[in-house]
């Protein structure tokens, strides 16, 4: 039903893209999904090839990269019992990226959280809470520093298990971006549910980045961040979750809990070169507040960050400030 939807979003996009002569560059989009996601990745190009490659070397990185597909680097990871397991170069680096946003987070960004995330269903089906002692023992058995990387060899404790749902898509869209720059693909902007990566610049003209408004509807923006290449990540109470009782439960966990945060928090987007980083970091500095999250990308050279809070109240960092209108 969703991919039917697509198509025809997709075809609407090409029936309206610019009209131009058959080899000259225009705004083409093509639309996907994966990681649960509605990925789209619009360039200007002369032809719809490159972004249908585009697409199928995203299909490969879920193959890689997702913990429920049988037989992934992650699944194999999370089914050794204890045992070495030998993973992809990409695999390596993705978990890389995680523990050093473990650390710089102390411990707010964790990928070993995946028995907690499990024991939620955020997808609006089923509103109900899990059993509190069975999420306190997952919680329990959290704790990134017990992963072990040796060359491409990963070791996890055996009854621990991880989740990329944190990082996988943003360094999913730094790849796709830098396969259609080799490509020569010069101006272009990708969307992967939220983690965006521009390539570029639109024509001379800035790209225009709206950032989500928590309080209404898909697609109705409170800020807009005018940028050129560069990532932009968001992570945020709305994107998945559902309400119980006056309370919001939410897909971003505390850690050392299991249970949503509850902060004064409603997003927190990362603006940095590199979308991977900008998605842990995202998740990692929304699980900290503001004040302490606030801490930390001040303390990061090249990082920016907007926080929005539960109110619409807007905190950007001096260097945000420079890009954001409302
Ligand atoms: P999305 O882009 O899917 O909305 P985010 O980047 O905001 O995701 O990260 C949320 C996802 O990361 C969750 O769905 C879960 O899989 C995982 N996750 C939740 N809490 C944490 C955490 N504290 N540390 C690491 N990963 C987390
Ligand atoms: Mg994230």
């Amino acid at each position: 039903m969703i991919r039917h939807f697509i198509s025809i979003l997709l075809i609407l996009a090409v029936l309206f893209a610019p009209c131009a002569s058959q080899a000259q560059e225009q705004r083409l989009s093509q639309v996907g999904f994966f990681f649960d996601t509605v990925v789209t990745i619009s360039a200007y190009v002369d032809s719809m090839t490159v972004l249908d490659e585009a697409l199928e070397k995203c299909a490969g990185y879920e193959a890689l990269l997702s913990k429920t597909v049988e037989g992934s680097d992650v699944w194999r990871i999370n089914h050794a019992e204890g045992l070495p397991v030998e993973v992809s170069d990409e695999t390596i680096y993705v978990l890389n990226t995680a523990l050093n946003v473990s650390e710089i987070s102390s411990g707010a960004f964790d990928i070993t959280i995946a028995p907690a995330v499990s024991l939620w269903d955020f997808t609006g089906a089923n509103n109900v809470l899990p059993n509190a002692d069975e999420l306190a023992q997952a919680a329990s058995i959290v704790d990134y520093t017990k992963i072990e990387i040796d060359g491409n060899y990963v070791t996890l404790p055996a009854g621990m298990s991880i989740d990329l749902g944190g990082v996988a898509k943003g360094y999913i869209a730094d790849q796709i971006a830098q396969f259609l720059r080799d490509s020569g693909v010069t101006s272009g902007i990708l969307n992967f549910g939220g983690n965006v990566v521009v390539i570029g610049d639109k024509l001379g003209e800035v790209w225009r980045v709206g950032l989500q408004n928590p309080q209404q509807q898909t697609g109705q923006y409170l800020v807009v961040a005018s940028v050129t290449d560069t990532a932009i990540v968001t992570s945020g109470i709305y994107e998945r979750g559902f309400d119980l009782d006056g309370v919001r439960y939410h897909h971003l966990l505390d850690p050392s809990t299991g249970w949503p945060v509850q902060n004064e928090l409603a997003s927190v987007t990362i603006i940095t070169h590199e979308s991977a980083y900008a998605d842990a970091l995202s998740t990692a500095v929304f699980v900290m507040g503001i004040e302490k999250g606030g801490e930390l990308i001040n303390s990061l050279s090249g990082v920016e960050a907007v926080f929005i809070d539960r109110d619409n109240n807007i905190y950007a960092s001096e260097g945000a400030q420079e890009i954001i209108s409302g």
